[in-house]
C-alpha cells in the first residue's frame, strides 16, 4: 500500500505537532496554513508547560506531552525549567494536591506539597494571605510556542512534509476515498501588491481540521458544525526595577475554577509576563476581526490582583500587552477525533483551550492515531476527547454558570 497522503490544515502548535506525528509514521503530510507558522493563538499564547491538575485523565495527557516535550528539548528546543506552583485556598484543595503528587509520582514526574508557610521559601514575595498552600512541580516551566512550532516544522520538513504558508483553505470537494482541497494562489507581484486569483486544487486521503479558533470555520467548508468558542485572553509584561535574586516560577491561582485566575511567571532577568486565566466573555470572539491589544480597564483588574499576591515587587509597572484567543470547548477539553464517526478519514484536532501548547504534543500523537490505525491506540482513554454528539455543543449550553458571573463550570480549570 502506498503511503495515505494527510493534509493537516493549520500550522499552530496542534497542526505541526499532527503533522510530525503523521510523517513519523511514514504518511505523507501537506500541512496548509492561511498566514505563517504560529500566526494564530499558538504566538500569542505565553507558553506554559505543567501538569500541575487535579484531574488524573488530565495529568495522563500531560505524562504523554513531557515525554515528547524532554525528547524535543534532547534535540535542541529550548525549554525553561523555572518551575510551576498552583495556589491552594483551601483544605479540600490540598487534599487534592496531595493526590496529584501521588498520581504524579506513579508517573515518574516530581511534584510536592508546599505548606502556607513555606510559600514565601519559595516566592520571597509572594502573600500568603487566603492561602493554605499549593502544589509545586519543579520541572516544570516556559518555552517560546513561535520557536516551537518553527522547531517542529523543521522536523516535519527533515522527514519529508511540506509546509505551505500563506495557503488559505477555501473549499472542499469529497471524492470516494478522498477530498480535493481548493487554496489560494500565489503573490505574482509583491510590491504592487496583486494576488493571483488562480485556485489551486490539492488531492488527499485524509485530513486534518487543526484550525484553532477558525476550526469552527473549517469544519463548515465539509458541511460540518463544530463548536468552538474563540475567547479573548490577554497578556502583560512587568517591569521590575531590578531583577530578582531567585527565579519567580509560574504562579496560578485557579483550582478547578475557584481562584482569581491572576498567574504570572520569570520571562528574563526583571522581566515577568502576568495573565488572568478567567474571563468574563458574553460573546464569542470574530478570530479575523477582535481587538488583540490589551485593553486599560484589564491592566488595572491585573495591577489589583498582582498588588495583592505579590505586593513588594520592586519598582513593578506594567509593559506592552497582547490579547489572544482560546479555542474553547462546552466542557473545557480538546476535541480530538472524527465529528462524523463513519468519516474517519476527516479529523478535528481543535479546542485545546489554554492548554493548546502543552497538550499539543498527545493531541498530535492521538490525531495521528486516529488517521493512520481508525483509533487513538497509543493513549489510553483518549477516545473521550472526540468531537461526539455529547460534547460537541455550543459553548453556551454547559457554561451558563460562567456567563452569569465570575465563576466557571465544574469542568473549567
Ligand atoms: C494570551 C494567551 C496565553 C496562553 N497561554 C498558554 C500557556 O501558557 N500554555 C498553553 O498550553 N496554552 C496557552 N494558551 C493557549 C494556546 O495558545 C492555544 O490553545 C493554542 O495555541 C491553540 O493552538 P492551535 O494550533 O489549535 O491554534 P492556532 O495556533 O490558532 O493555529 C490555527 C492555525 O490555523 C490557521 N487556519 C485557520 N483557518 C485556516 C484555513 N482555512 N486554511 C489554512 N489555515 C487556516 C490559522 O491561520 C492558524 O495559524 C494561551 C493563549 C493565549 C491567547
Amino acid at each position: 500500500m502506498t503511503a495515505p497522503h494527510v493534509v493537516v490544515i493549520g500550522a499552530g502548535t496542534l497542526g505541526v505537532c499532527t503533522a510530525l506525528n503523521l510523517v513519523e509514521q511514514g504518511a505523507r503530510v501537506t500541512v496548509l496554513e492561511a498566514q505563517s507558522i504560529a500566526s494564530g493563538s499558538s504566538g500569542r499564547s505565553v507558553g506554559v508547560v505543567g501538569s500541575q491538575l487535579t484531574d488524573p485523565f488530565e495529568i495522563m495527557l500531560r505524562v504523554h506531552s513531557l515525554r515528547r516535550f524532554r525528547q524535543w528539548e534532547g534535540q535542541g528546543l529550548r525549554f525553561n525549567h523555572i518551575g510551576y506552583l498552583r495556589l491552594a485556598r483551601t483544605s479540600v484543595q490540598m487534599e487534592l494536591f496531595a493526590k496529584s503528587v501521588e498520581i504524579q509520582g506513579e508517573a515518574g514526574l516530581r511534584s510536592r506539597l508546599i505548606r502556607a508557610n513555606e510559600l514565601r521559601d519559595l516566592v520571597p514575595h509572594i502573600s500568603p494571605d487566603g492561602l493554605e498552600g499549593g502544589l509545586f512541580g519543579p520541572d516544570d516551566g516556559f518555552l517560546d510556542p513561535h520557536e516551537m512550532c518553527n522547531f517542529l516544522a523543521g522536523f516535519v520538513r527533515a522527514k519529508g512534509g511540506e509546509i505551505r504558508q500563506y495557503r488559505k483553505v477555501l473549499g472542499v470537494e469529497r471524492w470516494p476515498g478522498g477530498y480535493t482541497l481548493e487554496i489560494n494562489g500565489d503573490p505574482i507581484d509583491r510590491k504592487r501588491r496583486l494576488i493571483d486569483r488562480k485556485r489551486r486544487l490539492i488531492d488527499c486521503d485524509a485530513v486534518v481540521n487543526a484550525g484553532g479558533a477558525w476550526a469552527p470555520q473549517v469544519a463548515a467548508l465539509f458541511g460540518q458544525r463544530l463548536h468552538i468558542w474563540p475567547e479573548r485572553h490577554e497578556a502583560i509584561v512587568i517591569h521590575l526595577d531590578e531583577p530578582l535574586d531567585y527565579t519567580m516560577p509560574m504562579v496560578m491561582d485557579l483550582v478547578n475554577g475557584e481562584g482569581s485566575g491572576l498567574n504570572f511567571r520569570h520571562e528574563k532577568p526583571g522581566e515577568l509576563i502576568a495573565e488572568i486565566h478567567k474571563v468574563d466573555a458574553i460573546a464569542p470572539e470574530d478570530p479575523d476581526n477582535y481587538n488583540d491589544q490589551c485593553e486599560e480597564r484589564s491592566k488595572v483588574d491585573l495591577a489589583e490582583l498582582l498588588l495583592e499576591r505579590v505586593p513588594d515587587l520592586p519598582g513593578a509597572r506594567l509593559g506592552r500587552g497582547w490579547a489572544g484567543l482560546y479555542p474553547v470547548t462546552a466542557d473545557h477539553r480538546p476535541f480530538v477525533g472524527p465529528i462524523d464517526a463513519s468519516e474517519p478519514t476527516l479529523i478535528t484536532a481543535a479546542g485545546a483551550g489554554g492548554y493548546g501548547i502543552q497538550l499539543a504534543p498527545v493531541i498530535g500523537q492521538i490525531a495521528a492515531d486516529w488517521v493512520l490505525h481508525g483509533a487513538p491506540v497509543s493513549v489510553p482513554g483518549s477516545q473521550s476527547l472526540a468531537p461526539s454528539v455529547e460534547r460537541n455543543i455550543p459553548v453556551t449550553d454547559r457554561c451558563v454558570v460562567q456567563r452569569a458571573g465570575r465563576l466557571r463550570c465544574d469542568r473549567c480549570r
